[in-house]
C-alpha cells in the first residue's frame, strides 16, 4: 500500500449497529514521522453506558445468543475471509499506527483471520458432558455464553489482541463491548467494519474508544457487565480486578512479564544468538512475551555477549513502511522517553552499557521515536532494569554456573509469563521447563504461538489463558442439569 495514498482517517465509534461521532476527537500519530494519520473518536462515559446497554439488550433478546453453533461459525468464517482480503490495507495501517515494521504487521493479520478460523471449527464441536449418577437421576453439563463481555486491550498488537478476545467472545456466543487502546485505534476500527459488513445483529458488537480512566472504567464497573476480559499492564490488570470484585464481574487478565532466556553452553550457538535477537528486537521489545532477560552459562557468556551485540547493532531500524526495515519505533513519544529513562537508570545502578542506548535521531529518523537495540550486561537481581518490565528494546544479559543457578535466576521476578531454554541436551531442557514459573514457554525457540495453544502467565503475568479450547473457556458459563427420570413425589415429608 502506497503510503501516501493513506488520507487522514475518521475513526467513529460503532454503538448498537451505528457509526457514532464523538464530541471529542483524539489525534492519533505514526510513530515512525510523528505525523498525524487520523482522529479518533474520544468516547464519553455517556457514550460507553449506551453501548453497555445496546450489548445487554441484543444479549438478552437472544438474538446471537440462541443461534446455532454453526450459524456463529459460518459468520465468523466470513470474517476470517475478509481479513485477509484486505490484509495489505490492514497490514499497511497497523505499520502506520503501531509502527512495527510490515512484515510483522503482515503476519499479525494473517494470524488473526487464522484466529477467526480457529474459533468458527471448535464452537462447531461436541461440547458438554454426561455423567453416570445414581438412577432415577441423569446428570449432565452444557456450557452457555456468560452474556456481556468487556474487552480491553493494549497497543503493541492492535488487531491481534483484539482478534484473540472477539473470536472466542462472539463464537461462544457472548455479546461484546470493546476498548481499544487510546493510541492505536486504526485496525481495530477497521475490524469493526468487516464485523458490520458480515451481518452481525446490532448490538451484539460494539466499539468504544477512549481514555482508560473514563470509558475504561465505566466499562469495569458497570453492573450490567459479566465478564472483563483485559490484555495490558499489570498496574492496570490491578487496578480492574479491584473494580470488578465490587460486582464480582468476571475476570482473565493478560498481564505484563520479564521473561527469561536460559543459555546453556551446549545451545547451538548461532542458533542461540539469533533466537536471543529475535526474543527481544522483534516488535522493538514492545511483546509482553519478549526474552528481556538473557541468562547465559558463565563459559560461553563472554562469547556470546560478543556476538550479540554485533548483531545488535547491525539491526536495520527505521520505518516499518520501508521493506528492508528490521525493527520500527516505539510507539509513542511518551513510551519513547519511558525507555530512555529506564536506560538512565540502568546506567546510574551500575550495569555496564555493551551497546546502545541512544535515541536514534539520523536523517530522516529524527521526528519519530526510535531507539537503539541496548544491550546491558554485568547486572544483578535487585537492579530495576532486570526486575521491570521496560517494553522495549532494552536487555539484560546475566550469567550463571550451572542448572540449578539458571532456574533460582529465571525465576526470580514477580512475572510468569514466558521463558525458554536453549540447549542440545533434551532431558536438560525439558528438567528446566518444569522448574520455570511460567505459562508460555520454548525449547530453542522464541516467541512462536499457535491459536490452537493456550496463552497466558503465572504470578503477576495473569489470570485464565487465552486462545485454544481454554480461551473459548474464558467466555463460557457451565450449567449442571440434573433430570429425573422417574416423575413420582419423593416422599421426604410423611404428611
Ligand atoms: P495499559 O495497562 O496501560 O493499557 C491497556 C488498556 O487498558 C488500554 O486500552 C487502556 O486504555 C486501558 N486502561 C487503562 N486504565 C484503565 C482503567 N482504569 N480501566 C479500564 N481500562 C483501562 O497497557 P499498555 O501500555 O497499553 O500495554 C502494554 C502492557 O500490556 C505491557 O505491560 C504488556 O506486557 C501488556 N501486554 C500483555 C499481553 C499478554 O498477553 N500477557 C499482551 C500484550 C500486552
Amino acid at each position: 500500500m502506497d503510503r501516501t495514498a493513506v488520507k487522514t482517517l475518521t475513526l467513529n465509534m460503532y454503538i448498537n449497529g451505528e457509526w457514532k461521532k464523538a464530541e471529542k476527537q483524539r489525534p492519533t500519530v505514526n510513530p515512525a514521522t510523528g505525523e498525524v494519520i487520523g482522529y479518533a473518536a474520544e468516547g464519553s462515559i455517556e457514550d460507553m453506558k449506551t453501548a453497555i446497554g445496546a450489548a445487554r439488550e441484543a444479549f438478552d433478546s437472544g438474538i446471537w445468543s440462541e443461534t446455532s453453533a454453526s450459524e456463529r461459525a459460518a459468520i465468523l468464517f466470513k470474517i476470517a475471509d475478509k481479513l485477509e482480503e484486505a490484509k495489505e490495507e490492514l497490514a499497511a495501517l497497523e505499520t502506520m499506527d503501531n509502527g512495527k515494521p510490515y512484515r510483522e504487521a503482515e503476519a499479525d493479520v494473517e494470524d488473526a483471520a487464522a484466529c477467526f478460523r480457529y474459533y468458527a471449527g471448535l464452537i462447531t464441536k461436541p461440547d458438554g458432558q454426561t455423567y453416570s449418577v445414581p438412577a432415577p437421576m441423569q446428570a449432565m453439563v452444557i456450557k452457555e455464553p456468560i452474556g456481556v463481555c468487556g474487552l480491553i486491550v493494549p497497543w503493541n498488537y492492535p488487531l491481534l489482541m483484539s482478534v484473540w478476545k472477539i473470536a472466542p467472545a462472539l463464537a461462544a456466543g457472548n455479546t461484546i463491548v470493546f476498548k481499544p487502546s487510546e493510541v492505536t485505534p486504526v485496525t481495530p476500527t477497521k475490524l469493526f467494519e468487516i464485523l458490520e459488513s458480515v451481518g452481525l445483529p446490532k448490538g451484539v458488537a460494539n466499539l468504544v474508544m477512549g481514555a482508560g480512566d473514563t470509558v475504561g472504567n465505566t466499562l469495569i464497573q458497570d453492573k450490567r457487565v459479566d465478564k472483563i476480559s483485559f490484555t495490558g499492564g499489570t498496574v492496570t490488570g490491578k487496578h480492574i480486578m479491584r473494580q470488578a470484585a465490587e460486582n464480582v464481574t468476571k475476570v482473565s487478565l493478560e498481564l505484563g512479564g520479564k521473561s527469561p532466556n536460559i543459555i546453556f553452553a551446549d545451545a547451538d550457538f548461532e542458533t542461540a544468538v539469533d533466537y536471543a535477537l529475535f526474543g527481544i528486537f522483534a516488535g522493538s521489545g514492545q511483546i509482553c512475551a519478549a526474552g528481556s532477560r538473557i541468562l547465559v552459562e558463565e563459559s560461553i557468556a563472554e562469547r556470546f555477549i560478543e556476538r550479540f551485540a554485533e548483531r545488535a547493532q547491525k539491526i536495520k531500524v527505521g520505518n516499518g513502511m520501508d521493506q528492508e526495515i528490521e525493527m520500527g519505533p516505539l510507539v509513542s513519544e511518551e513510551h519513547m522517553k519511558k525507555v530512555l529513562k529506564y536506560i538512565e537508570i540502568g546506567k546510574q545502578e551500575g550495569a555496564r552499557l555493551v551497546c546502545g542506548g541512544n535515541r536514534i535521531t539520523s536523517s530522516g529518523l529524527e521526528k519519530g521515536f526510535f531507539v537503539e537495540p541496548t544491550v546491558f550486561s554485568n547486572v544483578t537481581s535487585n537492579m530495576k532494569i532486570v526486575q521491570d518490565e521496560i517494553f522495549g528494546p532494552v536487555v539484560v544479559i546475566q550469567t550463571f554456573k550451572d542448572e540449578k543457578e539458571a532456574i533460582k535466576l529465571a525465576n526470580d521476578t514477580e512475572y510468569g509469563l514466558a521463558g525458554s531454554v536453549f540447549t542440545n541436551d533434551g532431558a536438560k531442557a525439558l528438567r528446566v521447563i518444569k522448574k520455570l514459573r511460567a505459562g508460555i514457554t520454548w525449547v530453542n525457540t522464541y516467541h512462536f504461538t499457535f491459536n490452537e495453544a493456550p496463552w497466558g502467565g503465572y504470578k503477576q503475568s495473569g489470570i485464565g489463558r487465552g486462545l485454544g479450547t481454554f480461551g473459548l473457556e474464558e467466555f463460557q458459563e457451565v450449567k449442571q442439569i440434573n433430570i429425573n427420570l422417574q416423575v413420582e413425589p419423593i416422599g421426604w415429608f410423611k404428611n
